[in-house]
């Protein structure tokens, strides 16, 4: 049987999800890391090396075994995304430490899918495919925004442009033109380069950057499975279109993000707080879980405290019924990233206190009214779970599961008791890290129902979650061995010879 490291009781509910980069890609790290509160790594592909990922893989999965944990990998892929061409070298200037080229407002400049150095008048735009995309009138900003164009006319693949606001373009940066659909295909050489890393690496979640509906999901699920593997995907929800086609993307995906970054570029930021309030209402209805990105301890890349807004930030999103939260910069590149998640265990934690659990699980519920019988069955025995469990003031729900299913289904009614989900199976195991309450513990697997109830009750006692005379409920599926199902619940009181009963 697993043995539980005693600090995992004291965390937050809450998943934190933090971006490994130099500052923090070692096993020693790591393992602070992890100890502070993290529960998935996440790589950002479209930064840093292959090797430089590797390495971070590596030491992720080591730290989690010396510490016996399990902590899932999040590799984010970079999507279709536009990006400026290179600098031209011998134009470059350099302003505050950075370099590329000066523009400066009211120039002229001109994009164009041919490749050419940057320069002050003219720059290339790759993948090609913008001027398909782009009319008149329309915005275009490099680097969210550090340079803005207005478009004047599209000549064929050059896009002619008066410079909105002057600064410095720099090689590589991103070009986005907010509200407007990119019509690229979603498998860019490093969208597919960066798959194939997921698929060598064999992460337990996929992030998906700019997609815009559900048929990109697809092709990434058709795309990975066919070589061979099914990890957890993550529809990060980062331009117009995906916030309109929310529905469908929700029906698809596993997980949403709401990328708060690109967001607040591809919309008006005072609109990026109302669709994250809507998108979390969203997810928490159908019960997939949902991260809240981006910003959210910024100051602390450079300072060992957090602003009050930052705080309140953190604060508001977990009582919003956010699962999980995210650092990026934080602890990619800060200065202080194992005190980044540490406050944000801190603050997580405070804001679990006063949870509106019954406002969340009304959310549920009222879903769950318009489902099939055999889905409906599922949801009302985990709803009854966590109501029974809490009521009763158990300590622990035990839930047997193969697929992660019954854990995830339990979670979704956020219980105040803790969620203890068992399984032999390992793959489970880490995609179990993004659930909010969640403790995955590996277990033996078992053939038949009375050897649950007795091994149950002695887990709960051997990893300290509860003494004799205590209560735990146990949920599970049978028949056992098949997936699909959570129809079993039974109140155990540790120490009956029986096991207790209900
Ligand atoms: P990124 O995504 O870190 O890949 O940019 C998150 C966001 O846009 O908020």
């Amino acid at each position: 049987m697993q043995q539980l490291p005693p600090f995992v009781k004291n965390l937050p509910r809450t998943r934190i999800v933090c971006t490994i980069g130099p500052a923090t890609g070692n096993v020693n790290r790591a393992r602070q890391l992890i100890r502070a509160g993290m529960s998935v790594a996440r790589l950002n592909l479209s930064h840093g090396s292959p090797e430089d990922h590797s390495e971070y893989v590596a030491a992720v999965r080591e730290a989690a075994k010396q510490i016996g944990v399990h902590v899932g990998i999040l590799a984010d892929l970079p999507g279709p995304k536009y990006r400026i061409g290179t600098v031209h070298p011998e134009q470059a200037v350099k302003q505050s430490g950075r370099e590329g080229i000066a523009v400066n407002t009211r120039d002229n400049f001109v994009l164009t899918a041919e490749r050419v150095h940057t320069t002050s008048q003219r720059g290339t735009v790759w993948p090609a495919g913008l001027h398909h995309d782009i009319r008149p009138r329309a915005s275009i900003l490099i680097d969210e925004g550090a340079v803005e164009l207005r478009v004047d006319k599209v000549d064929g693949e050059e896009i002619h442009c008066t410079v909105r606001r002057g600064g410095l373009i720099q090689s590589d940066k991103a070009v986005t033109a907010p509200g407007n659909t990119s019509t690229l295909d979603y498998f860019t050489d490093e969208t597919v380069a960066a798959l194939e890393f997921a698929v060598k690496a064999d992460v337990d979640f996929v992030g998906l950057s700019y997609i815009r509906n559900r048929d990109d999901l697809r092709a990434v699920r058709k795309w990975l499975a066919d070589a061979g593997r099914n990890p957890v995907l993550v529809a990060k929800i980062e331009i117009k279109e995906a916030v309109d086609n929310l529905n469908e993307i929700l029906d698809e995906t596993d997980v949403i993000m709401v990328a708060r970054g690109d967001l607040g570029v591809e919309m008006p930021l005072h609109l990026v707080p109302t669709t994250q309030k809507r998108m979390i209402r969203m997810a928490n209805e159908v019960g997939k879980p949902v991260i809240t990105a981006t910003q959210m301890l910024e100051s602390m890349r450079d300072n060992p405290y957090p602003t009050r807004a930052e705080s309140t930030d953190v604060y508001n999103a977990v009582r919003d019924g956010t699962d999980a939260v995210m650092l990026s910069a934080e602890t990619s590149v800060g200065d202080y990233p194992v005190a980044a998640v540490k406050f944000m265990a801190r603050v997580s934690k405070m804001a679990e206190r006063y949870l509106d659990t019954e406002m969340l699980r009304n959310r549920r519920m009222a879903i769950i009214d318009k489902e099939g019988r055999h889905a409906q069955i599922n949801s009302i025995i985990a709803f009854d779970a966590a109501r029974t469990a809490d009521t009763l003031r158990s300590k622990a729900i035990l839930t047997f599961t193969e697929t992660g299913t019954t854990a995830d289904r339990v979670a979704a009614f956020r219980p105040r008791t803790p969620i203890i989900a068992l399984s032999p199976n390992q793959k489970t195991l880490n995609n179990l890290s993004m659930r909010w309450g969640v403790i995955p513990i590996l277990a033996e697997s078992l053939a038949e129902l009375d050897q649950m109830f007795g091994y149950g009750a002695n887990l709960a006692k051997e990893i300290g979650f509860a003494k004799d005379a205590d209560t735990v409920v146990l949920v599970a599926g049978v028949p056992i061995g098949q997936t699909g199902s959570t129809n079993l619940l039974r109140v155990i009181t540790i120490g009956d010879d029986d096991q207790g009963s209900s």
